[in-house]
């Protein structure tokens, strides 16, 4: 981006709620069904049915308001939102308009060492609507299944606080976070649980009036909506520099071609008709319910994140990224107990455990090795008795079982050879099997002690001591 601009971003992000039924009827609330089997006519819409409001739903909205430490309405009301489109049988969706149950909050985003808050507008409550499943062959059509029809649906708009798409990405990592650690969402961006729109302007540096918007729709991975902001951001930058205007326009992202396309332009624009929902009472929550709900609420990232500070003095990046994921945290601080390390822990779950859980597209929860079992390997490499490479060897085999390391070590001979004499040995060999390596080493070569390194550690099945080996092969090339 230009130098000489600033982008005004505000992201309205859909979070599903993992209740049991949907919002308003006892229909399962479940993801991945046959088509069309989880309806009733209260969410099909059909004329004379009365919805009634899940209380769990109202439960997890009040929750996500206390979190990111919004005001919570004692009185809020349903709004009908009117528009036509096939996946809404009914005709309207059921939401909440200028009484959303929560508003005026922030979450911060941490960058670097700055942090920054973002202001939280509203979170209201609302139904999701059903899924078109358009189908291209010979002949074009469109198959609709309405198990989502009835969904519970939080939206979580933000103040226009974010300044660039990086901004944006931390917003939407930090809501997952949060979403994650109440419980309260699976935050399954392919299976659309969780779904971000995105408001972008443009304004020249120093200008305090906010420019013309557009919203950008369709993006579904954080990084999508990181790619898509930064699009539309140099996009409006060009019009404004060839003198042109920004028209306030719906965009559709499309994530293979790296652009967007516009669906509406303002004059377009819908008017949904808002007006009370004349099938609901308004929603009443008394004081007594928030306060119970506060205390349930669990150590939240914020929270954690300060705890983690304080009780392992860690660097904040290296905290970020543990407690990023509630049950890593839980893990790490397991293994920490059992090895009363808190640095080796945090090291060998972020170069081994995170690497492993990526190859195998699994969270911490996915895996046999226990705190316990990880924390007797880092003992081992500790103390010396294995090298750290045998180390990593042996948690690669183990990851999947829950073996003991101190028996594998045993059994396979894998010991750390830390005695001089012997090694003395090894390198001995070593330079006499390779006199023209050692030619070259002496004649200024250094770094080909890299190479007799890797000559030692082969011999020993990566068992020698890396700090003896080196000292020795130094002494006898040198010497
Ligand atoms: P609308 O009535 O068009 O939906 P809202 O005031 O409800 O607008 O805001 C929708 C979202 O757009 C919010 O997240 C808000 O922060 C953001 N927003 C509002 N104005 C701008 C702007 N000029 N540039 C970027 N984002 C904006
Ligand atoms: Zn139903
Ligand atoms: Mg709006």
């Amino acid at each position: 981006m230009r130098e000489d601009y600033e982008a005004v971003i505000g992201l309205e992000v859909h979070a599903q709620l993992l209740t049991k039924s949907k919002i308003f009827c006892s229909c399962k609330n479940e993801y991945g069904a046959e088509p069309n089997t989880n309806t009733c006519p209260v969410c099909l819409g059909m004329p004379g049915v009365l919805p009634v409001l899940n209380k769990k739903a109202v439960e997890y909205a009040i929750k996500m308001g206390l979190a990111t430490n919004c005001k919570i309405r004692n009185f809020s009301r349903f709004a009908r939102k009117n528009y036509f489109y096939p996946d809404l049988p009914k005709g309207y969706q059921i939401s909440q308009y200028d009484e959303p149950l929560c508003y005026n909050g922030y979450i911060e985003i941490r960058n670097g060492d700055q942090t920054k808050k973002i202001r939280i507008k509203r979170i209201h409550l609302e139904e999701d609507a059903g899924k078109s499943i358009h189908v291209h062959g010979k002949h074009d059509y469109t198959l609709v299944d309405y198990n989502r029809c009835g969904v519970p649906l939080i939206e979580i708009v933000t103040e226009p606080d974010i300044r660039s798409p990086q901004e944006a990405y931390l917003y939407l990592t930090k809501i997952k976070q949060i979403l994650e650690y109440l419980e309260i969402c699976d935050c399954n961006m392919e299976e659309g649980s969780l779904r971000c729109d995105a408001n972008i302007s443009v304004r020249k540096k120093g200008e305090t009036k906010f420019g013309t918007k557009t919203e950008m729709k369709n993006m579904n991975s954080f990084r999508g909506v990181e790619k898509a902001l930064e699009y539309e951001i140099n996009r409006q930058i060009e019009i404004i520099e060839d003198g042109g205007k920004v028209l306030q326009q719906t965009l559709l992202w499309d994530e293979d071609k790296n652009r967007a396309r516009v669906m509406r332009t303002k004059e377009e624009a819908e008017d949904y008709r808002y007006f009370p929902e004349p099938d609901l009472v308004p929603l009443k929550v008394d004081q007594k319910w928030i306060d119970e709900l506060r205390d349930t609420l669990p150590e939240l990232p914020v929270e954690k994140f300060k705890r983690f500070k304080e009780t392992y003095g860690l660097r904040d990046y290296d905290i970020e990224i543990l407690t990023g994921d509630k049950y890593l945290a839980e893990y790490y601080e397991e293994t920490v107990k059992h090895i009363n390390d808190p640095v080796i822990a945090s090291k060998w779950i972020q170069s081994e455990l995170l690497r492993v859980l990526k190859e195998k597209e699994t969270g911490i929860t996915g895996i046999k090795l226990r705190p316990k079992t990880f924390a007797e390997l880092l003992k081992l490499v500790k103390d010396g008795t294995i090298t750290g490479n045998v180390g990593k060897e042996i948690f690669n085999q183990i990851i999947d079982t829950d073996e003991s390391p101190a028996e594998i070590v045993k059994k396979k001979g894998l010991t750390q050879v830390s005695d001089e004499k012997e090694l003395e040995r090894i390198v001995q060999e070593v330079l006499s099997e390779n006199p023209n390596e050692v030619e070259r080493y002496k004649a200024g070569k250094k770094n080909l002690l890299g190479f007799f390194m890797g000559q030692v550690m082969k011999k020993t099945r990566g068992k020698a001591n890396p700090k003896l080996a080196s000292d020795l092969l130094k002494k006898h090339l040198e010497g």
